[in-house]
């Protein structure tokens, strides 16, 4: 429309190009763009012997995000009508489909799990083979220790049917193994064709999803006709559109007992002082949410906001005060902040991410030695659950969660998509196209009322 043809060439802005029919009367109303299915004509195509209770049509979509601005000039570049205050974006719904591009007994599916563990990973396995099952697929396998798996002959695929994968969700971890770096993208591709593979379900992070993207354009360059769909496993809460990913919650809730120890401990000693270093590289999305859940946490650190630890608004000072009035205080630090404190260690993990310094280390040693240094009494406990709370089972909640989101990304492989990924959105689950969402990472906004209803819940002050 010409509504689109404007917006694209005023704002540039590729991935919203896909306008509902409305959009006449609506001119702010966009809907990512879908990836196309492999095959467009439905001709090829064949209905679907499961009835699912009824199909997701093509068409459907799920509201992003509706913003009212008070005025065309606070709505920038996300308007393309110079009158208009009102911008919708859209999504496309997850779910079965009536025609499906695949025949069920030509399928061989593939699972892999890559990155580092996050409570849940069973559960979309579990469920993603069930879901295959119901469709008729009978050739089902993970592929051991993540993209290793595709390269390293030692390790056999191994077989997977609903009798294996029963019980898997009872413990955390990962049934097929994990693992960082591995072979290059056109030996993933090769291995591929060499198994007969024409669905590859890749649970993993951003770095996997890179991966999952690249298989699936070198798929497309050699014209073959597999999908690839991801579920997206970050427990740092850090891809953007979504509401949330699976293991969030439950990591939430498991931080929440070591910050009950270290308050416990803090509490109990003369002038104590807890100190817990919890997930989030990029993002301070756990240590927010365990902060504002606990209730006990008097300092909450994020890579997001800056801050001091020496001079008058530091933290150590902020310390000395809550151990004269409180008489014990805890901190609780996400582990990619205050990188700037550290001396770079210029190392990175055979996946290629960079290998940050020990923030909850350094802050307990610089705590210890401010106090030995003003002769003022002070007993510091430091405690990382990290490993703790990666490898716990996934609660209800992220329980649900894996369920619906290994079901939709085995209807949208079925669907004919590729080089998309699967999540919830505004409490409806969809399909997004890979490259939209690790784009970046999201983040706390420190602008945000969350960050501002934390900042209330721990008392602390600004530390610049
Ligand atoms: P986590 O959140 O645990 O870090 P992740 O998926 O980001 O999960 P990585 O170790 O970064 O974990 O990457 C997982 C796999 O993806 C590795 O095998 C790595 O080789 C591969 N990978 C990472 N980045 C890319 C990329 N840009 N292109 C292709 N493959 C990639
Ligand atoms: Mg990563």
């Amino acid at each position: 429309s010409k509504y689109q043809q404007d917006f694209e060439a005023r704002f540039n802005i590729p991935h919203i190009t896909d306008v509902l029919p409305d959009a006449v009367s609506y001119p702010s109303t966009f809907c990512l763009k879908m990836r196309t299915p492999l095959s467009p004509d439905f001709a090829e195509r064949y209905p679907s012997d499961e009835e699912w209770h009824g199909y997701i049509n093509n068409r459907d979509r799920v509201l992003l995000k509706v913003i009212h601005y008070s005025s065309p000039t606070s709505a920038g570049a996300e308007c393309i009508d110079p009158d208009c205050t009102w911008v919708e974006q859209w999504v496309h719904r997850a779910g079965p489909r009536e025609k499906i591009y695949f025949k069920p007994e030509e399928v061989k599916a593939a699972i892999v799990t890559c990155g580092g563990l996050c409570p849940g990973l069973n559960d979309v396995i579990r469920q993603i083979v069930i879901t295959l099952e119901i469709y008729g697929v009978k050739k089902i396998v993970g592929i051991p220790f993540g993209y290793r798996g595709f390269s390293d002959e030692s390790l056999a695929e191994m077989p997977l049917s609903r009798k294996v994968v029963q019980n898997v969700h009872l413990s955390g971890g990962s049934l097929l193994g994990v693992s960082r770096g591995g072979p290059s993208v056109s030996e993933i591709v090769d291995s591929l064709e060499e198994r007969g593979i024409n669905m590859l379900f890749v649970l993993g992070g951003n770095g996997t999803h890179a991966g999952a993207n690249a298989i699936h354009e070198e798929c497309n360059k050699r014209q073959l006709k597999v999908a690839i769909v991801g579920v997206p496993k970050t427990i740092d809460n850090d891809i953007l559109f979504m509401d949330k990913t699976f293991g969030f919650d439950t990591a939430v809730e498991e931080a929440q007992r070591a910050i009950n120890s270290a308050y416990i401990e803090a509490h109990s000693a003369y002038h104590g002082i807890g100190i817990v270093k919890l997930m989030g590289r990029n993002s301070g999305f756990i240590a927010m949410q365990a902060s504002l859940a606990s209730g006990q946490i008097d300092i909450c650190l994020i890579p997001e906001v800056p801050f001091n630890l020496h001079g008058p608004h530091g933290v150590l000072s902020h310390l000395k005060y809550l151990l004269e009035t409180k008489g014990s205080a805890v901190v609780c630090v996400a582990e990619g902040a205050g990188q700037d404190f550290l001396e770079k260690i210029n190392a990175t993990d055979a996946s290629g991410n960079i290998i940050l310094g020990d923030i909850g280390v350094h802050i307990q040693q610089e705590t210890k030695k401010y106090f030995k240094g003003i002769g003022f009494p002070a007993d510091v406990k430091y405690i990382d659950p990290t490993y703790m709370i990666r490898a716990c089972r996934a609660n209800a909640s992220d329980g649900i969660l894996c369920t619906v989101l290994g079901q939709n990304a085995v209807h949208g492989a079925f669907a004919g998509y590729s080089g998309i990924t699967v999540g919830i959105c505004n409490t409806h689950y969809v399909y997004f196209p890979i490259p939209e969402v690790i784009a970046q990472s999201k983040v706390v906004d420190p602008n945000s009322r969350m960050w501002h209803r934390c900042l209330t819940s721990t008392g602390q002050p600004d530390f610049v």
